[in-house]
């Protein structure tokens, strides 16, 4: 395998949104994703919830929740 025929891939450092950091070879030199395998619901079999500005309490009003 000749080198110089091959696009440059680096060992590249994927940084999430979650803060969650991982390795993995790419063409690109630096990634940043918005979400992860740590992070995503179809990866971790659970809802992340983020909750902005009362949207659960809202919710539970609603559905007469407490
Ligand atoms: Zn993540």
């Amino acid at each position: 395998m000749k080198e110089n025929i091959h696009p440059r891939y680096y060992r590249t450092v994927v940084t999430c949104a979650c803060g969650e950091s991982f390795e993995t070879g790419s063409t690109k030199e630096n990634l940043r994703v918005e979400i992860c395998s740590k992070c995503h619901p179809f990866f971790t079999g659970k809802q992340k919830f983020v909750d902005t500005g009362g949207r659960v309490e809202r919710f539970k009003r609603k559905y007469g929740m407490k």
